[in-house]
């Protein structure tokens, strides 16, 4: 007797799309069974018509962070929407400036506790590095033994703090490969982003319509290139996050093709918007960093997500306050940057990518779950359809239809760029650990379901590009 069926979907697994029965016993998935197979629960749920994929990852979120403004998103709230989008782990960052100085050992255990009892999905913590002090090296093998291998650096943010030069990059790097650990960077040079900001403002452009200028893709695709070359110089595998540009893809492309290990991630603000959004009159909402390029470069990032030169698709979310954001009006330099896509990133993945015919079924699988667990060190557990593994499921109606909108997603904030998109396709059903989160429009999970991962990673799977 199972705890839990879930009977006649199209299930993904990592070879095919198969009919099948999905056995759930406890927080595990027991078993993938031929359709027919006589097999008995307490609870059936029936996914005729529906696709059957692990839940979504989302390896890059901000939720209750403190940074040029406050996200609105909690651990609760940010969770929830990500429930309803599909997405049942989540990794945030230490990141917060209220907790600026401490060292990252306190800071994570902060960020924990701040998470503890509230996140409703699985979660799990990326340390920010902004030093290269003997003490902060010194605390890297005990976050990673605590179950934080994965360490972000900023190249960019100097008047926040976070800024972090070459030397300290490649010591973090350097110590990384002892300790087994992947630096996951931000990669954009502040040098040209500094001087382009400068010059806009003594011309008196400040404009969200000017912003794209001051973050030319230059910086982008100078500071890709110099940070893959320190990582494989110090021999580790690097991780870059929010990929917005075509000649940024096309360094990864290279890298890889030479077998270094260079992950790549986008997200859907750049897969499917442009920077005509920052001439509107509510441009300054779409202010983040990079900024949102060319359709030229939308094609580009899903021509890399395809072909398999990027491997992975997060939200960033940062649920910035409207009036924060307003800031942006007189000035792009005070508006909070961030994007908010913790709940829409699946449900477009699959219609402006599967259904679109730009990316297959089993890649949004693996951009959206199985590549970041098994970057991040949560593969097998999580990211795929396997006996064993959590019971982590979505349930995607392809023919659902629903029209985008702040009114009837869950987000906390009141804009999108999405606002009046027409979906097709939408997850139905989420599970995690075999607790049914979302199921029939409303959320129904326990509260504080979710459960810090404590992740470890094996550099040697990860010494090939994948
Ligand atoms: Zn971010």
């Amino acid at each position: 007797m199972f705890d839990l069926l879930i009977a006649n979907g199209q299930v993904v697994t990592p070879t095919q799309v198969l009919a099948a029965d999905v056995a759930i016993e406890g927080e595990r998935i027991a078993g993938v069974f031929q359709p027919g197979t006589p097999l008995e629960a307490r609870r059936t749920i029936d996914a005729r018509g529906r696709y059957v994929v692990p839940g979504g990852i989302d390896a890059h979120v901000h939720f209750d962070m403190e940074f040029m403004g406050k996200s609105k998103h909690t651990f609760e709230s940010g969770t929830i929407a990500a429930a309803f989008g599909g997405t049942t782990t989540v990794i945030d960052f230490t990141l917060d400036l209220s907790l600026q100085g401490l060292p990252p050992l306190e800071q994570f255990e902060r960020r924990r506790r701040q998470a503890e009892g509230r996140a409703v999905v699985d979660f799990g913590f990326h340390s920010v590095i902004s030093d290269g002090s003997d003490e902060t090296l010194g605390q890297l093998e005990q976050l990673v033994a605590a179950g934080v291998p994965s360490f972000k650096m900023f190249t960019v943010y100097r008047e926040a703090g976070l800024y972090v030069n070459d030397a300290t990059l490649y010591s973090v790097m350097r110590r990384l490969r002892e300790v087994g650990g992947i630096p996951v960077v931000h990669t954009e040079n502040a040098d040209i982003v500094d001087s382009c900001t400068a010059r806009l403002l003594a011309q008196g452009r400040r404009s969200p319509a000017d912003y794209p200028e001051s973050r030319p893709v230059v910086a982008e695709a100078e500071c890709i290139r110099r940070v893959m070359f320190l990582a494989k110089s110090a021999g580790v595998p690097v991780y870059i996050v929010h990929i917005a540009a075509a000649e940024a893809v096309e360094a990864v492309r290279r890298a890889r093709a030479e077998g270094q290990p260079v992950f790549g991630e986008t997200c859907p603000h750049y897969l499917l918007l442009t920077e005509a959004l920052y001439r509107r009159p509510d441009g300054y909402t779409f202010i983040m960093s990079p900024p949102l390029r060319t359709e030229a470069d939308n094609a580009a990032l899903w021509e890399g997500l395809a072909g398999g030169w990027l491997s992975t698709v997060s939200s960033d979310d940062n649920s910035i306050d409207v009036e924060d954001k307003r800031a942006g009006l007189e000035s792009f330099t005070r508006a909070s940057p961030g994007c908010v896509d913790v709940e829409t990133r699946l449900p477009l993945l699959f219609s402006a990518g599967v259904r679109a015919g730009r990316i297959s079924l089993q890649r949004m699988v693996e951009v959206a779950a199985t590549n970041p667990a098994r970057i991040f060190g949560l593969y097998p557990r999580k990211g795929v359809i396997a006996p064993g593994s959590d019971a982590d499921l979505v349930l995607i109606d392809p023919e659902r239809r629903q029209t985008l909108s702040v009114d009837s997603l869950h987000m906390q904030v009141h804009y999108s760029p999405y606002e009046g998109w027409e979906q097709v396709g939408l997850p139905v059903v989420t599970i995690s650990r075999g607790t049914v989160l979302v199921e029939d429009g409303a959320f129904v999970g326990p509260a504080g379901h979710g459960r810090f991962l404590e992740r470890r990673i094996d550099l040697s799977t990860l010494r090939q590009p994948f």
